[in-house]
């Protein structure tokens, strides 16, 4: 079995994801990139590996069920087993004419949202748990928001992207509960307000300032923390 550990980033082409998969490999993770479109994605490990990353490309569309169990084969077959999940790929759904206003939400924009913030990751961890369950110190971070903490109420009305957050962090809670008797640890992360294509490049934050909380939940101890909501000053109210 390859002694190197390895971390699958899912939406790893580009912004947060990209920068998480770049902070693991500088860690000595082997990366799979997890990416949807195939040359996104051969772009993204080409320009890790030229960086020094020992990453390779994972064909990974979070809504489809089929690509996820083809994924986690192709993981299987490269690894034979899967130590950190970092279930970053996530959407803000149409922002345009009141989409997200929540007195005119539009229900098409809500599902779709959820589909891939919220049923995507119980999609892909559901079929990586296995994998993480052979590994010996595993695993599984969510990229959170502040946006879906119910405490802080920050940002602009979003309220199909605001509630998949909220229901991602539940999730997390769900999760680490299943998982109290195992080794496998599951937190959220808060990366901040950070410049991608995401935020249209309007916000302080690079994209490796908001893969550190990520990178060092995917990197605790045995004894770390379960089923909490972090950013990188400390725990962010739920
Ligand atoms: P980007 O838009 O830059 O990147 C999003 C990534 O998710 C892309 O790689 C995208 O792939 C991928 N993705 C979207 N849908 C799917 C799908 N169905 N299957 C596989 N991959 C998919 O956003 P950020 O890097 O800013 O955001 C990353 C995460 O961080 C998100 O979950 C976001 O909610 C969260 N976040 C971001 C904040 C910020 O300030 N930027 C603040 C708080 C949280 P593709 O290129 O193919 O579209």
């Amino acid at each position: 079995m390859d002694e190197k550990k390895i971390a699958l980033v899912t939406g790893a082409n580009k912004g947060i994801g990209y920068a998480v998969a770049h902070g693991l490999g500088a860690e000595g993770f082997r990366v799979a990139v997890g990416a949807r479109d195939d040359e996104r994605r051969d772009a993204a490990v080409q320009k890790l590996r030229a960086d020094g990353v020992d990453a390779f490309g994972v064909a990974l569309d979070v809504t489809s069920d089929e690509s996820v169990a083809t994924a986690a084969q192709e993981i299987e077959a490269e690894a034979g087993r899967l130590d950190v999940l970092v279930n970053n790929a996530g959407i803000s759904g149409r922002l345009d004419g009141g989409a997200q206003d929540p007195t005119t939400l539009d229900l098409a924009v809500l599902r779709t949202v959820l589909d891939t913030n919220v049923l995507g990751v119980v999609r892909v961890t559901n079929a990586m748990l296995p994998l993480l369950e052979r590994a010996g110190a595993p695993r599984i971070v969510n990229m959170s928001s502040d946006m879906g903490s119910l405490e802080l109420h920050t940002g602009p009305l979003l309220a199909a992207y605001a509630s998949s957050k909220t229901m991602l962090n539940a999730l997390t809670v769900q999760y680490a509960r299943r998982l109290a008797d195992t080794a496998v640890i599951v937190n959220s992360a808060c990366p901040g307000h950070v410049a991608t294509d995401f935020t249209g490049h309007q916000a302080p934050r690079t994209p490796a300032q908001g893969a550190t909380i990520a990178v060092r939940l995917a990197r605790l101890p045995d004894d770390g923390p379960r089923g909490g909501f972090f950013n990188e000053a400390g725990p962010v109210p739920w």
